[in-house]
């Protein structure tokens, strides 16, 4: 690990945060990134069974985007070819409702524009879900017109939609996605991984 991953890997900056929430847990920041990487998984926070494993979409949203991006799990969690930088390193909890908290603000203040320093020479970006998309793209957008806008960022970055079960329904109402989107997206996969 480098030594930028091994300073987030100690951080427990959001500790009294995390400490406050439902679960109270402790700070688990899952770092999955190499300076050689060229393709980069810009995604919201891990969920809880991301923060027990330690591996990133190590869970079923995981198994749909690996399927969108057409990447088995070997060529996925290939740090030295992919980058996975959330917007927040750490589980962020449940509200009340049982659904996951915002990412932290206070991680991607500290951390982001230090991470991508270090990833320099990315060729191809991938946001999942509407945190990612406003953060990296400032736009003020809702993730549907985001996402239907693709052709404005391709062929070097992607916005999808967060590949979780809650987005089953947003997939089968907006088929285009699956129809002119992903057959694009896996294009561009498959020219940075076998570069
Ligand atoms: S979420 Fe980010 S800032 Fe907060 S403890 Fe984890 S690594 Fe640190």
């Amino acid at each position: 690990m480098n030594r930028l991953g091994d300073q987030i890997r100690d951080c427990r900056l959001c500790a009294a945060r995390f400490a406050a929430t439902q679960t109270r847990h402790s700070p688990r920041p899952v770092v999955w990134f190499r300076p050689s990487a060229r393709l980069l998984i810009a995604g919201q926070a891990p969920g809880m069974r991301v923060h027990q494993s330690g591996k990133p979409f190590n869970d079923p949203s995981g198994e749909r985007l690996r399927a969108w991006l057409g990447l088995s799990e070997a060529e996925f969690y290939d740090q030295s070819r992919v980058a996975i930088v959330p917007m927040a390193f750490c589980f962020p909890g449940y509200n009340a409702k049982g659904s996951d908290l915002p990412p932290p603000r206070i991680c991607g203040e500290t951390w982001h524009d230090l991470v991508m320093q270090e990833l320099g020479k990315i060729d191809l970006t991938i946001l999942v879900g509407g945190y990612a998309h406003k953060y990296h793209l400032g736009v003020k957008t809702g993730v549907t017109d985001t996402v239907k806008a693709w052709r404005d960022h391709a062929p070097r970055l992607f916005a999808l939609p967060h590949p979780s079960w809650r987005n089953t329904a947003w997939l089968k109402k907006n088929p285009w996605f699956a129809a002119e989107v992903l057959p694009e997206l896996r294009a561009q996969v498959q020219r940075v991984i076998n570069d």
